[in-house]
């Protein structure tokens, strides 16, 4: 494990929990050019300044999940997802709603997942918000773990795939790839069209890597997020995340969240498994 390696790790879980609090404020807007993203909480959901959202709570529950079992394992992490919404399902989207409900039921899995998908469609946003800690730890098929992780509550196909994208994107920086290698092996269909910041999977991953693209650092990344409007909190932690592992998160953000404890050992847990065997991306291997 190099120090730099390390330094990514935590941008990544800070950028994810930095985008979501700052972009949280603006959560179902409309866009707005003018824009400048600040720690004060409010929204749709009138957080305090420095909350995170579910977005932040579910990609810490599957770091946690790596962290304690060594694995994503499903069970695991289905566990601590029902644990989170009872604890607080406020900031919380309708896919991981329900599919939390049926599984406290007793029911199984497998089964809720199709179920959720049959009744609502599931090419929603909740897999991909939690996904960067996938790319941060040792794993041999990533983009298909990425996969199979999204359809532990999301069975949509796409939705799978957009965590495929962005796990291979967090990956690639990580192992230290330019932005610009790791947008270029990104399918271009994510850079077609005009960003719509919805909940769809498709549409606000398209937003977060038009803005990652687009940005020349994390607080510039985070203002296109906010600016764009719409489900600002999960775009700003698909693109904080991104962002975070390339640049690093400004140290006045990271003290401002209230969870900064609990990121903290999240990300020293996610590094402690990488000391073993996080391939380091070399220029000779292109
Ligand atoms: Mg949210």
């Amino acid at each position: 494990m190099t120090d730099d390696l390390r330094e990514k790790i935590f941008g990544g879980l800070f950028g994810c929990a930095v985008g979501d609090a700052l972009g949280v404020t603006f959560e179902g807007m409309d866009g707005d050019e003018s824009r400048i993203p600040a720690m004060s909480g409010g929204g749709q959901f009138n957080l305090r300044k420095g909350d995170v959202s579910d977005d932040t709570l579910m990609m810490l529950a599957l770091g946690e999940t790596y962290c304690e079992t060594g694995e994503f394992c499903r069970d695991v992490f289905l566990r601590k997802v029902i644990l989170t919404l009872r604890e607080d399902d406020t900031t919380f989207g309708r896919t991981t709603k329900t599919t939390a409900m049926l599984l406290e039921q007793g029911c199984l899995p497998e089964r809720v997942v199709s179920l959720v998908h049959t009744i609502f469609g599931s090419r929603t946003n909740g897999s991909v918000m939690r996904t960067i800690p996938v790319g941060l730890v040792p794993l041999a098929e990533r983009e298909e773990t990425a996969r199979q992780i999204s359809a532990f509550t999301h069975y949509d196909k796409d939705a799978g795939e957009c965590c495929a994208v962005i796990t291979k994107a967090a990956a690639g920086l990580a192992a230290g790839k330019t932005k610009a290698e790791v947008l270029d092996e990104i399918p271009p269909a994510f850079f077609t069209g005009n960003p719509v910041p919805s909940v769809d999977a498709v549409d606000a991953v398209k937003c977060a890597l038009m803005c990652f693209r687009d940005g020349s650092d994390y607080a510039d990344v985070i203002r296109r997020v906010c600016v764009l409007g719409g489900d600002t909190d999960t775009i700003g932690c698909i693109a904080g995340g991104l962002a975070g592992i390339l640049w690093g998160v400004p140290q006045k953000w990271v003290d401002e969240l209230r969870v900064k404890d609990r990121i903290l050992r999240v990300a020293e847990g996610l590094a402690a498994a990488g000391e073993k065997s996080m391939p380091i991306y070399t220029k000779k291997e292109i």
